[in-house]
């Protein structure tokens, strides 16, 4: 498959899942192991500026005073989403923060189910977000994460192909403003935004 209109950013990424399947077995543990891209310090500053995903996301989490607390809780989490940050170029494990939900009862039950935010609704979103292990969206994960990569192989591929068609630029046989080194380019720029999860490697 070679889809010239696939940007991979966040957005498109989302756009490119399916709706969420009810796989949750409701056992709590993300809900007391969750984490943001922002650390703390700029989501109280987003919440200042009146960011709505901020102020709604710290109305219901509240932040761990360590990591090492949060470790008690959810070890495996902890150590995953730690792993996961330090492999990012864009992540400071420093500036990590784990949160937990004042809404979850002992037994991992959502207490404001029908009033829970955005956030919770969606998640885990797609298939890159670090759930904790055992999370019953594991396989579904997976699954997305694999039609992605398929996605992004084939698009290698085609790049390949144009540069071997294409070394000087020949021009596109249905769009002859276009060269095929235009459309090498953007495949290649397409591709780009997914080295945040290690596409370079597939
Ligand atoms: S970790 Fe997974 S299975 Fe457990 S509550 Fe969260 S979404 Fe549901
Ligand atoms: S609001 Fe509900 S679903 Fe969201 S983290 Fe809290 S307990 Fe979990």
């Amino acid at each position: 498959m070679f889809d010239l209109n696939y940007y991979g950013t966040e957005d498109e990424l989302k756009a490119e899942t399916p709706s969420l399947p009810d796989l949750c077995h409701k056992c709590g543990r993300c809900c007391r192991s969750a984490t943001t891209f922002h650390s703390y310090k700029k989501l109280k500053e987003l919440v200042e500026a009146g960011d709505k995903e901020a102020i709604d996301f710290l109305e219901v989490f509240e932040p761990y005073d360590s990591i090492e607390d949060a470790r008690q809780v959810e070890p495996d989490q902890v150590e995953q989403v730690l792993k996961a940050v330090a492999d990012r170029e864009d992540m400071d494990v420093n500036e990590v923060t784990f949160y937990h939900c004042r809404y979850v009862s002992p037994e991992g039950l959502c207490t404001i189910y029908e009033r829970r935010p955005r956030c919770c609704r969606e998640a885990p979103g797609h298939g890159w977000s670090v759930m904790p292990p055992g999370c019953g969206f594991e396989g579904w994960q997976f699954e997305q994460r694999e039609k992605q990569k398929r996605m992004i192989r084939d698009l290698k591929t085609s790049a390949y192909i144009m540069e071997q068609l294409s070394p000087d630029g020949v021009h596109h046989p249905v769009r002859p403003e276009t060269t095929l080194a235009d459309l090498n380019a953007l495949v290649l720029e397409k591709i780009k935004p997914w080295k945040m999860f290690g596409s370079h490697y597939w």
